[in-house]
Formats: C-alpha cells, sequence, structure tokens
C-alpha cells in the first residue's frame, strides 16, 4: 500500500512542500504540495525528481551505510562500530582541547543541515566546548545578507514574503539567476506579470541569463559594480526629489552622510564604471522610486563579493529612502540559496552569530544563552569563518575538523589551500550522507547520516516560513539523523572533559573545565534529547521576545501548516510582512541608512589576467551533484562542463566550439571545453559551481581530474560579512 508523507524538497531556500509517495520502505515518488503556501503543488525538474534520487539502486552506489575509519592518511578505510568510532573521535577531540584550547577544533556544517541538527552542532562548540569556531556553507551564501540587514534594519529579518510577489508594481532582480535558482518563485513572478501586464521588471546581473527574458530593462552591469549602480541610482532620485523626505525623518537615521556620497555618483560616472547607458539608468531609478510598491529580489550576485555587506545596504538605503518597505509588494527581500540557510541563523549557527539573533559582544546576550544552556559563560571572542577556518587548518592552528552535511573539497573558493588544510589536520570527521563527495577522501573518520526523506525536523525558507520536515523511510544500513550524531558525540565528550585541562597559553583556558565543574546535575547531561522535537523546543524557548519569537509554534501547530516568525505565545498565525510600522529593532527604532563607497573587485583583470571569471548555478543541478548527479536525466539540459566565452572573444582567439582551453589564475588551472555565449559581454567568461573532480574524471572529452572551478575562484572576502568572492576572479584562457 501506497503511504504519503508530507515533507520539503531539501534543495533550494524558496522551500516547496512536497508528498513523498513510499511502498515497503522505498520512497517510490513525489508531487508538490497543494497546500504548501511556497509552492501550491508545483515543484521543478529538481524537486519533481526526488524521489529518483532515493532509489535502492541510487542509495547503494551512493550513500555512506555504515561508520568507516582510516587507521593514517591515505590508507584504506575500515567498518567500524558506532560506539567505537564515536569514543575514538570524542578522545580525540577531548585531546586536542586539553592540549591545545577549545579555538585548536572546529566545526564546518551546513545550510542543508535540519534546524534541530544546527542547534546542537552549535549548542556543542559554544556550550560545551567553548569555542565559537563553528561555521558553515551559509557563509559562502547569505553571510552578506545578514550582515546588511543587521547595520540597516537592526535584525537579520527578510522583511518581504512570496506573496509581495503579487502586490509589486516594480520587481528589481539583482545578482540572482532566479529563473535557474529558485524556479518556483519565478513562476509567481510570471504568473504575476500575466495577471498585470504593467508590472515593470528591471533584471540586473553582468549575464544575460534566462531571467532577462521576463525583463522590461535589463541592466548589465560589469561584475562588482553594483554598490556605484545603487548610489547612481539614489544620486538620481535625489536630483529628480523621488525621495520621500517624510519617511525618511520618521523612520531613519544617517541620511546626510548617504546624500554626501552619493553627490558624486553621476550619470557620467556611474554609467561609465558600470557599463550601461544613462538613460537605462535613469529608467531603473523612475521605476525603482516612483512605483507604487517596489520589491527586490536579490542573491549571490550581491551576497559573493568582497564588498557584499555594501551591495546589501547600498540595495537597502534605496528602499528606505524612497518608503518602499513595510507595506504590500514592496522591500528589499534576499533570496536564501540553500534550503535552510535560515534556520542556522535562527539557531545561532555561524562564528560571529549567537542563539536567536543575539549579539556574541553583548555580555547580557551571552550570559542569556549560558543561562538557557546551564553553562557559566560562553566565549565572546568571535570564530574563525569559512575561509578563516581552513586557513587556520592549513597553518596547523587549527588540528581537528568536523565537517557535516557539506562537501568544502570541491565547494570554498581556492582548492589548494582547503586541500592542505584537509591534509594538515590531525583529525578530520566527516559526517554525510554520500560516500561520493571529495572530501570523503580526505576524512579519518566518516560517520553515515540520514537525508532528505528519513529525517524529522523543521526548516525555515527565504520567506522566514518554518515548514516541517517529515521522514518517509527508515534510516537506511546503519545511518543515524545528523543531530542524533551530533548529541551521541556530545555525551561522550561531556564525560571525557571532566578533568580539567592544563592551562594553555593565549586562551582562556579554564572556561572548558569551569564550564563543566559549575555545570547543574541534570539527566542526560547538556544534551537530554530524546526527539529532535526535544531539541526544536529548546530553541523555541531561546527565542522568547527575541524579533524571531517563536514561542507562539509548536509542532502540532506545523503539521496542520508551516509558519511564518514571529508568531508569538498566544497569537495564532506568523507576522508576513514586517515594519509595516515604520519601527525598527534598533536601539532608537529607527533603520540606518549606511553609507557605503563603490570599491572595485578584489582581483581586477590585467593584462595577464585579461578575462572576469563568474560563477552560478545550472538549471537542473544543484551543488556538487552527490544527489542530482546520480541521475541522467538531469544531464539533459548541460551535458558536461564548458567555459562560456564571448563569440568575438573566441574569435580574436582563434577558439572553437568545444576547443580545450586551460583556464588559469593566480590559484590554479583547469582544463575545460569553450563554447560561445553571447548571454556574457566581452572579456567575461562564466562556468558552473557544479563540476568537480569526481564527476570529470575519466571523462572522454578531457580525461582530467579536476578540482572544479573552485581551483581558479579566490578566497578574498567582505571585510564584513566574511563571505568570500566567488563572483569575480581574473583568469586567462589559452588554447591546450
Ligand atoms: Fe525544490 Fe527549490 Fe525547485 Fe522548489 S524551487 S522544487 S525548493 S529546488
Amino acid at each position: 500500500m501506497v503511504r504519503e508523507t508530507r515533507s520539503t524538497c531539501p534543495y533550494c531556500g524558496v522551500g516547496c512542500g512536497v508528498i513523498i509517495e513510499s511502498r515497503d520502505n522505498q520512497i517510490t515518488g513525489v508531487r508538490g504540495d497543494p497546500h504548501h503556501p511556497a509552492n501550491f503543488g508545483r515543484l521543478c525538474t529538481k524537486g519533481s525528481t526526488l524521489h529518483l534520487t532515493a532509489s535502492a539502486e541510487v542509495t547503494l552506489q551512493t550513500r555512506l551505510l555504515r561508520p568507516l575509519q582510516r587507521l593514517q592518511r591515505g590508507g584504506v578505510l575500515y567498518p567500524v562500530g558506532w560506539d567505537d568510532a564515536l569514543d575514538n573521535a570524542a578522545q580525540r577531540f577531548a585531546g586536542i582541547v586539553q592540549s591545545d584550547g577549545p579555538d585548536a577544533v572546529g566545526f564546518y556544517v551546513s545550510g542543508q543541515l535540519l534546524t534541530e541538527d544546527y542547534y546542537v552542532f552549535n549548542k556543542l562548540a559554544k556550550g560545551l566546548i567553548g569555542t565559537n569556531n563553528i561555521d558553515t556553507n551559509s557563509r559562502l551564501c547569505m553571510s552578506s545578507a545578514v550582515a546588511g540587514y543587521k547595520k540597516t534594519l537592526g535584525a537579520d529579518a527578510p522583511p518581504a514574503c512570496y506573496d509581495d510577489v503579487r502586490h509589486a508594481a516594480c520587481i528589481f532582480i539583482v545578482g540572482s539567476n532566479t529563473a535557474y535558482a529558485h524556479p518556483i518563485l519565478f513562476r509567481r513572478i510570471e504568473d504575476a506579470k500575466r495577471a498585470n501586464p504593467a508590472l515593470k521588471i528591471i533584471f540586473c546581473d553582468p549575464r544575460k541569463t534566462d531571467t532577462a527574458e521576463i525583463a522590461d530593462l535589463f541592466l548589465p552591469i560589469q561584475p562588482g559594480t553594483d554598490v556605484m549602480l545603487f548610489n547612481g541610482m539614489l544620486h538620481i532620485m535625489l536630483w529628480e526629489g523621488w525621495t520621500d523626505a517624510a519617511y525618511v525623518a520618521a523612520h531613519t537615521t544617517g541620511f546626510e552622510e548617504l546624500k554626501a556620497l552619493v553627490r558624486d555618483c553621476t550619470p557620467d560616472v556611474v554609467a561609465q564604471t558600470c557599463g550601461i547607458s544613462k538613460a537605462d539608468l535613469l529608467e531603473a531609478a523612475r521605476l525603482f522610486a516612483t512605483s507604487p510598491a517596489t520589491l527586490s529580489l536579490y542573491c549571490q550576485g550581491l551576497n559573493q563579493s568582497s564588498s557584499g555587506t555594501a551591495k546589501n545596504t547600498a540595495l537597502i538605503n534605496l528602499h528606505l529612502a524612497t518608503a518602499q518597505i513595510g507595506k504590500p509588494g514592496a522591500g528589499p527581500f534576499s533570496l536564501t540559496g540553500q534550503p535552510n540557510a535560515m534556520g542556522g541563523r535562527e539557531v545561532g549557527g555561524l562564528a560571529n552569530l549567537m542563539s536567536a539573533h543575539r549579539d556574541m559582544a553583548n555580555p547580557e546576550h551571552r550570559a542569556e544563552v549560558a543561562a538557557l544552556w546551564g553553562v557559566p559563560t560562553v566565549p565572546d571572542k568571535p570564530g574563525k569563518t569559512a575561509v578563516e577556518m581552513f586557513q587556520a587548518a592549513a597553518d596547523g592552528e587549527i588540528k581537528a575538523l568536523w565537517i557535516a552535511c557539506t562537501n568544502p573539497a570541491q565547494s570554498m573558493p581556492d582548492q589548494a589551500t582547503v586541500r592542505r588544510a584537509l591534509e594538515r589536520a590531525e583529525f578530520v570527521v566527516v559526517q554525510e550522507a554520500f560516500s561520493t563527495t571529495a572530501t570523503c577522501r580526505f576524512a579519518d573518520l566518516l560517520l553515515p547520516a540520514t537525508t532528505w526523506g528519513e529525517k524529522e525536523g523543521t526548516v525555515t525558507n527565504s520567506e522566514r516560513r518554518i515548514s516541517r520536515v517529515r521522514a518517509a523511510v527508515p534510516a537506511p544500513g546503519e545511518t543515524r539523523h545528523d543531530w542524533k550524531i551530533a548529541v551521541d558525540f556530545a555525551q561522550r565528550l561531556e564525560r571525557l572533559i571532566s578533568v580539567r585541562p592544563e592551562p594553555v597559553e593565549g586562551h582562556d583556558a579554564s572556561t572548558f573545565s569551569e564550564l563543566r565543574q559549575a555545570q547543574p546535575e541534570r539527566k542526560g547531561g547538556l544534551f537530554p534529547y530524546p526527539t529532535p522535537e526535544s531539541v526544536w523546543n529548546e530553541h523555541r524557548e531561546s527565542t522568547r521576545g527575541r524579533d524571531l519569537d517563536i514561542t507562539g509554534m509548536d509542532y502540532a501547530m506545523l503539521e496542520a501548516a508551516p509558519q511564518q516568525w514571529p508568531l508569538r505565545e498566544g497569537e495564532t498565525q506568523g507576522v508576513a510582512r514586517l515594519y509595516t510600522d515604520g519601527v525598527f529593532p534598533t536601539a532608537d527604532g529607527k533603520a540606518r541608512f549606511v553609507a557605503s563607497a563603490y570599491k572595485e573587485v578584489a582581483e581586477p583583470r590585467e593584462s595577464r589576467y585579461p578575462f572576469s571569471l563568474t560563477t552560478g548555478r545550472l538549471r537542473d543541478q544543484w551543488h556538487g551533484m552527490s544527489r542530482t548527479g546520480t541521475l541522467g536525466r538531469l544531464f539533459g539540459h548541460v551535458r558536461e562542463p564548458s567555459l562560456l566565452m564571448h563569440p568575438q572573444d573566441m574569435d580574436r582567439r582563434i577558439l572553437k566550439e568545444g576547443d580545450l582551453v586551460h583556464v588559469t589564475s593566480k590559484r590554479g588551472s583547469i582544463l575545460v571545453p569553450v563554447q560561445a555565449s553571447s548571454e556574457l559581454g566581452l572579456s567575461q567568461v562564466f562556468m558552473a559551481m557544479h563540476w568537480g573532480e569526481e564527476f570529470l574524471s575519466g571523462m572522454g572529452s578531457t580525461g582530467q581530474r579536476l578540482a572544479g572551478v573552485n581551483a581558479l575562484t579566490t578566497s578574498a572576502y567582505c571585510p564584513d560579512s566574511k563571505q568570500p568572492e566567488f563572483k569575480h576572479a581574473a583568469v586567462k584562457v589559452l588554447k591546450a
């Protein structure tokens, strides 16, 4: 008999609801959930093929089904029992913490973990071990959006919702190939345009992607010049009297400084810098400011930048200056790349965040978290962010790494450094569902995790909506749930670290032992969780009184319907749209303009590296393809990796379609076929992010082992958000 289980799609941040069909403990089908408010039954190609990625055949070929360990680096993997595996891991971590201090270990987790998984890892690092060295691949995805919201609006809370697409009179899509990266949201935009042909859509991106097809105005700016564009638009709005002086006076601070900054951003300067016409610049400013409601949708084109935070704040400045916020159809709306980057941010699962949007630098906030967890203190020193963590491991400063549900040996920039880090670290644990990822090769201990269709918990999508994730089938083989692995490890570690460590020069060695000695005795220690719901209930309590307060929700309510936060105790429905009263979560209740001058990309193109390389997604693939790469049909759209280049640039270099080229940056080189594309401007090249060495090895066309495009990308990052600049590296291209 077919059983139906409601859950969510594990790919992008749209967070579509799915109904999983299963029979005899095997997933047999999937369809969109018609009642889920993110998608109302629709699914894209990735979501609608999920069941095929969970077939018995794919599971056998790709899944990690039992714990494995290596006795020496580079050696073969041997099966090991869970108890031995976790005892060993706890002893290695305890030993390193006691000899080198809490900051000698690091956790690198994932925006694809569920909120419950995230919560336990965060508490394990910050509450038990006493290090803030826990970061996540969300650092590569959303940290500039986090910093942008906090600096301007006072909290990491996207103010808009999907329904705003329907109410907008102007939609400004910038740095997002929404048609590919958030396909079901793009369907809403198409619906809105059909229902209201007067809706104006501005699309801004260096590439003329498929998203451009719906645009009334396309702005093909030079890579990395967004801040100049936004400041130039504000310059025009001021000249034309299109700003809202009353809103600015009543609800914001800092406008005079910003006005002074944008005075020099004249249309001539902006058009020249961004590579667009003055007429288009003027039209963009007019549509944005004078439309009854303007909604901005943005993603990695803004975030993955050495100016990521400045790009976010400069765009939010436009919304504040024109009062395009806090009303239906208006507001800045960051699209989350991953399915649960939002949930990770909510539990504070990043190296510079604290639980429930608390501030790490605030002693009262730290005390609140410590009290909630039943520990004396939580550390105040920000931990290592993703790039810093792998650099520290490469330098020998971090000696043990725990990597969960992510594949840094493909997805991090500057692969040479990342791989050096994984080789140098004394102990690397990889907690994974798939045995096929590049990072598995570097693991001393591989711990098999459950994945989509097997897990219970919650996720939060781009519009702050929390959905239940449900298991349709039992855990295969010896796999365990991610939260459970973290708990089983933490409980062992908790027992081991009751011995006072020797003081270590240069850090507060007392944190670790005092924390343990001062703890109240409680059943189950710091991690007394029998179920994911018990974890979630503790997280829920941590949000009481915060901007993301969810004390009015419980699993039973979420069983009935997904809910948006905040939803406080006693309330029955979440809040669709924030700041409708013009009051912001800052000390004075006012939003803050941030004056950020335009800065060039970290690595401008120059005579030896004359091309701008940008990276991005394909329509039918996801991240490193550990799941989507198992299905032949998802290669129907794009069959193999290639470097896209403008036809004129190919002519100048006497390159033909399919010729192999060496693409080289200061960090590495890859060999790949070239393909003509008029999507790109001159002197720009593009390569999809999905292909890594596992998929390219032994392929007929090249026969090369490649580390993928991240052999080339730079780890230069935004000084505020620490998000690396995947969206620009200077490269040269030579015929092989
Ligand atoms: Fe899944 Fe995103 Fe496609 Fe929805 S739009 S089905 S969440 S990949």
